[in-house]
């Protein structure tokens, strides 16, 4: 008998149920072996339980350990914090990890094959913020601090070179502000040096790149990029910009990798101006679901999602709204589902 894994399926929020309902259906046809446990978070844990991210989510995905997650959003007023950076504290998901690849070639940029690794838990997305008053001004000034610490840069950069390692990459390179921020990035890139010299030297090459000239570089030839990383803010920002090369958040998956639960999704948004409509586009999503059966060992039911999605785009020239396509979610998934059963 095959093992069943448990892992937690929070559907998310606008559009959120309609593409996991189309990855549900093509982790189906792949006979994944997930037990779900559904819950909710965000606007959905707000209606059921007045809280963002309930108990009882954060208590299933303490016990699986492994999730996959629709969008959420966060209401604005209320005191609400993002639930997915409470989530990704509560389970110290110090990894974000977003593959950038091409799916439709012919492009602006064709053939790209990046990896963008980026810290998650620390430096300037930590929230310690506050406002110095002058006269009558109580915003007269702006403060933020970021911390990061060598332990964190030790965490990200040991998963990043291992992981690199594994998948075959042969260049890592650190993205920093270590000419400006000479503390708060020279730590993250004296740790990696440090690291690679200790632990990888000969195994994968390192260098480093500043956060201005990379995004110049990204955008004018971003072929001469392997594997990325960097800390939380220039992440969020980098991996954003990787996933334009690569035709926009529609195609970006994400893996949240942390010490206590690993947890997949879609980069992109609710997007409340299509929700309802049929019309999303769930390759992001799909995509994730890839990441997460990798991550669990199924690499051939991975590599068939991934094919599926490429033939369906490319063979079957059958491509949502956003790729300028005419399918609905309904047939695009019905073609996904086909390629997997006839693959
Ligand atoms: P968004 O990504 O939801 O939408 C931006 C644009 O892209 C919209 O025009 C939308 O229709 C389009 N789009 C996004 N995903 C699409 C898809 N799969 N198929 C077709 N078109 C798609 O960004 P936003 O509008 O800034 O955010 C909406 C809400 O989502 C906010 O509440 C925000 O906080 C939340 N959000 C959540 C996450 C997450 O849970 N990981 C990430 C980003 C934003």
């Amino acid at each position: 008998m095959s093992t069943r894994i448990p892992a937690t399926l929070i559907a998310g929020d606008g559009i959120g149920p309609e593409i996991m309902d189309a990855t549900l259906a093509a982790l189906d046809a792949l006979e994944a072996p997930f037990d779900w446990d559904a819950q909710v978070a965000g606007l959905g844990g707000v209606k059921a339980a007045g809280d963002p991210l309930p108990q009882a989510t954060l208590d299933s995905i303490r016990r699986t350990r492994l999730a996959l997650k629709g969008p959420l959003e966060t209401p604005s007023g209320g005191g609400y914090r993002s639930s997915n950076v409470r989530l990704r504290e509560a389970f110290k998901l110090f990894a974000n990890m977003r593959p950038a690849k091409t799916m439709i070639p012919g492009g602006r940029f064709d053939n790209i094959d990046l990896l963008v690794f980026r810290e998650n838990v620390e430096g300037l997305y930590m929230g310690y913020e506050h406002y110095i008053p002058i006269n009558d001004d109580p915003h007269a000034v702006a403060i933020a601090t970021g911390v990061n610490t060598r332990q964190g840069a030790r965490n990200i950069l040991d998963y990043t070179f291992r992981t690199a390692i594994a998948l075959g990459r042969k260049k890592v390179t650190v993205v920093h502000k270590a000419n400006i921020m000479k503390a708060l990035t020279g730590i993250f890139l004296e740790t990696a040096y440090q690291m690679h010299k200790e632990k990888y030297a000969g195994r994968i090459e390192l260098d480093d790149v500043i956060v201005d000239a990379c995004c110049m570089k990204l955008v004018i030839n971003p072929w001469q990029f392997d594997t990325l990383v960097t800390t939380n803010l220039f992440g969020d920002i980098l991996s954003d910009l990787a996933a334009g090369l690569v035709g926009g958040l529609g195609m970006a998956p994400g893996a949240n990798i942390g010490q206590d639960a690993a947890i997949f999704e879609a980069v992109h948004g609710s997007a409340p101006d299509i929700a309802g409509k049929g019309v999303a586009n769930p390759i992001a999503l799909m995509l994730a679901a890839a990441l997460m059966l990798d991550h669990s060992g199924f690499h051939d039911k991975a590599r068939r999602l991934r094919q599926a999605v490429s033939e369906t785009l490319n063979a079957d020239n059958i491509r949502t709204g956003d790729l300028g396509g005419r399918a609905d979610t309904r047939a695009f998934t019905a073609a996904i589902v086909a390629r997997i059963r006839n693959g």
